[in-house]
């Protein structure tokens, strides 16, 4: 779309006798923006209204049907222009239960049907609106439905999953496979006595699940269900509506929502807060998208050539940075906080994003839920059409409080490189990682004890406070964990690959960043090896339950982590000046191994002086620590945070491929 071709467009002008005279616009910033919050269907008994914005239109219409596919609109009504941009058009009488769809013209040319770029309810495969009473598909007790309590967004933990890889293996006990609806279901004993869904959630003690998207997107054929498509869902359609594929019926429109509810309410009520992973950087379609069947060019950037840019390497890009693309992002997380109960968001390529949508999305969302966790990727797949220092990239963090990018300074450090899965790091016992790792320890902020030249990716620290940065050491992208440390280290022993797993979440888990973990990890998950599972069939994706019960130690230890971390305030301080004070690294000699202490009651924990150290050799370290009489809490791959012995002197020895954890 070339931005000079649409201000001819816009020149036109208005033919039909109902509407002001059409304004042509110079440039996108000067497109109205509605001062009310866009609703594009208000649904009351016997009368709905109809608004779409659509400033450069020259004609829209709306389109009545009966059902959410096929069958011809038996009503065509022409919608008028109001002022700010926006068509309306009240329809008065009992519309329950039909399907709407507008259409928009500009100079002689329809743009085609689309829902709206705000639809709220749709029909199968997200291609019609529908009229629906919102108020309707709230399941019971949906008004008593209470966050879980959260004192600070330091103290989460991330679980981050997909509806399919929890539930769909024979080895879950869950009825509901692949479904919204799995996760309300209890007494989930899978054939070898394990629990699984929520109740192995409640029992390994995340705070957060984070659902991999789970708006309405395209690349799943909601009509063919039985064929069993696998995706991450990386491609919106209709950013405010449920997924279909994820409901037990994605024909009935308030199916979808009243189970997505469900879902949150059960989550709540088991004390686990949900994070939705938002895709507001591109959408599936361009030129056949919402968007551009609305506003021509307005949502998406433009190359300097007039083409669509394309920073997400899915298409295009939005632009977060125009008032009405930026108004509607800061809408969609208020809906989904308001009318789900959403509790954080996560920003998929958030470095698209520009700062100044990201921190009015923050502020926003903080006015309604002060607890409401937002965190993205500081990345793009390539450079966006918008001045690096505009962009919320990780290395801007520090200047969007309260939103936390992901760490791939720590995460790498640990496993390797993104771009090449054969190659090691810190685990496999390869030198010159140990200052990335502490700065991932000392969670991205300034630390006197951090060297940021010999830090990877970055030279300096990017988060102004502890709680900026995602600690973690895989997530869906790339190799889960075991495949990865399969990979990267040849002829790696079960035992060993065992012990650097926990090792591996030992940092992720004592860094004064938010520990984030891929579902699955918990019980040893693999993918077989597969890299980029994003289209792989469930027999790669499948999280199989019953290695809770062969790898049970494995998943002690997580829940070790999980319980040190939640009962102890010194490792997740939330504070850099608390950070500073109290995280104090220990000196070592040689490579790959980590020594740290947090000192004198570090945020008023009842432990005094905790000592971390990390030792990815193969063998036994060695090394000198301050005098005293301190409790084992974690030793050669066990936590037991009663004690497992104590040990006295100022020398400690922790076994190979290991983390040992002490305290007085
Ligand atoms: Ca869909």
């Amino acid at each position: 779309m070339k931005l000079k071709t649409l201000a001819l467009i816009g020149a036109t002008g208005a033919m039909i006798s109902c509407t002001p005279s059409k304004v042509n616009y110079e440039n996108y910033a000067d497109y109205p923006v509605p001062s009310a919050p866009l609703i594009e269907m208000e649904y009351a008994p016997n009368t709905t209204l109809f608004t779409l914005w659509a400033p450069t239109a020259d004609e829209v219409r709306l389109m009545l049907y009966e059902s959410g596919e096929g069958g011809h609109a038996y009503e065509t009504l022409p919608m008028e222009a109001d002022k700010e941009g926006l068509w309306k058009i009240k329809v008065d009488r009992e519309l329950k239960g039909n399907f709407y769809t507008f259409n928009v013209k500009i100079g002689d040319k329809w743009l085609g049907e689309t829902p709206g770029i705000n639809a709220r309810a749709v029909g199968v495969n997200g291609q019609r609106g529908a009229i629906i009473d919102l108020a309707d598909t709230n399941p019971e007790g949906w008004a008593e439905d209470k966050r879980p309590e959260l004192k600070s967004v330091a103290d989460a933990i991330i679980y981050e999953m997909h509806h399919r890889d929890f539930s769909i293996s024979p080895t879950a006990g869950i009825e509901h496979k692949g479904k919204f609806i799995a996760l309300t279901e209890t007494d989930t004993h899978n054939p070898q006595g394990a629990s699984t869904g929520i109740d192995h959630l409640k029992e390994l003690g995340v705070t957060h699940v984070h659902i991999l998207p789970s708006y309405d997107y395209a690349s799943i054929d909601e009509t063919r269900l039985n064929e069993n498509k696998y995706n991450w869902g990386y491609d919106p359609l209709n950013y405010n509506v449920p997924e279909g594929s994820y409901s037990t019926d994605p024909y009935t429109p308030a199916t979808r929502i009243r189970e997505f509810k469900q879902m949150v309410q059960a989550l709540h009520k088991a004390g686990i807060r949900v994070v939705l992973d938002v895709v507001y950087n591109h959408t599936f379609n361009t030129s056949d998208s919402n968007f551009e069947r609305t506003v021509p060019g307005y949502f998406y950037r433009q190359r300097p050539d007039g083409f669509f840019a394309d920073a997400s390497a899915c298409g295009n890009e939005t632009a977060s940075e125009r008032p009405m693309m930026r108004k509607y992002m800061i809408e969609s997380v208020l809906y989904w906080i308001r009318e789900y109960h959403i509790d954080g968001f996560r920003f998929d390529l958030m470095g698209i994003h520009d700062i100044e949508t990201m921190n009015a999305i923050r502020q926003a969302a903080q006015e309604v839920l002060p607890t409401v966790l937002i965190y993205g990727e500081g990345w793009a797949a390539s450079a966006p059409q918008l001045p690096t220092e505009e962009l919320a990239m990780k290395a801007n963090t520090h200047r969007m409080p309260g939103i936390a990018a992901f760490s791939d300074e720590l995460r790498d450090a640990l496993r390797g490189p993104f771009n090449d899965d054969t190659k090691g790091a810190f685990l496999a016992g390869i030198p010159g990682e140990e200052e990335s790792i502490k700065f991932g320890i000392a969670g991205a902020i300034q630390h006197p004890q951090v060297n940021y030249d010999s830090v990877n990716y970055t030279t300096q620290p990017w988060a102004a406070q502890p709680t900026q940065m995602i600690s973690y050491v895989s997530c869906h992208d790339d190799m889960c964990l075991v495949d990865r440390l399969r990979t990267s280290i040849p002829n790696l022993a079960p035992d060993a690959l065992t012990r650097l797993d926990k090792l591996a979440q030992t940092a992720v888990f004592t860094s004064q960043g938010i520990p984030f973990i891929q579902a699955g990890e918990e019980v040893m998950r693999d993918k077989k090896g597969v890299h980029n599972s994003f289209n792989s069939p469930d027999s790669i994706n499948a999280i199989d339950w019953s290695r809770k019960t062969a790898h049970a130690d494995v998943f002690r230890y997580y829940q070790g982590l999980m319980s040190l971390r939640r009962q102890h305030p010194a490792f997740h301080l939330g504070d850099a000046e608390l950070v500073r004070r109290h995280l104090e690294f220990l000196p070592v000699e040689g490579s790959n191994l980590i020594a740290f202490r947090l000192k004198e009651h570090a945020g008023g924990d009842k432990w005094q002086d905790i000592i971390v150290i990390l030792n990815a050799r193969t063998e036994t370290a060695k090394i000198t620590i301050p005098q005293g009489r301190y409790t084992v809490v974690c030793k050669d791959g066990h936590i037991d945070l009663n004690g497992m012995g104590t040990l006295s002197g100022t020398q400690a020895n922790v076994a190979a491929q290991s983390a040992l954890i002490l305290h007085r």
